[in-house]
């Protein structure tokens, strides 16, 4: 079980998230990112937005994917 944070995934603030791989990092990020549009937080638009594009630009969402899975798998 490791722990990264809004922050580490390009968002803007320093909620936590744990998960025993960087799937269920990322799950919990993209549904945190929706949440908070949801609630009129703005400071999560962009991130949500660059979320959305990853989604739909498989090449530079998998950079990102990728990055991810390095730095979760970095943590001790
Ligand atoms: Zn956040």
């Amino acid at each position: 079980m490791k722990t990264m944070t809004c922050r580490d995934l390009g968002g803007p603030c320093d909620q936590s998230f744990t998960g025993d791989d960087h799937n269920e990092i990322i799950i919990q990020q993209d549904a945190h990112l929706k949440e908070q549009v949801a609630d009129g937080d703005t400071t999560h638009a962009e991130a949500a937005k660059a979320m959305k594009g990853r989604w739909k630009n498989p090449i530079g969402g998998m950079r990102w994917y990728r990055q991810v899975k390095r730095d979760f798998d970095a943590l001790d």
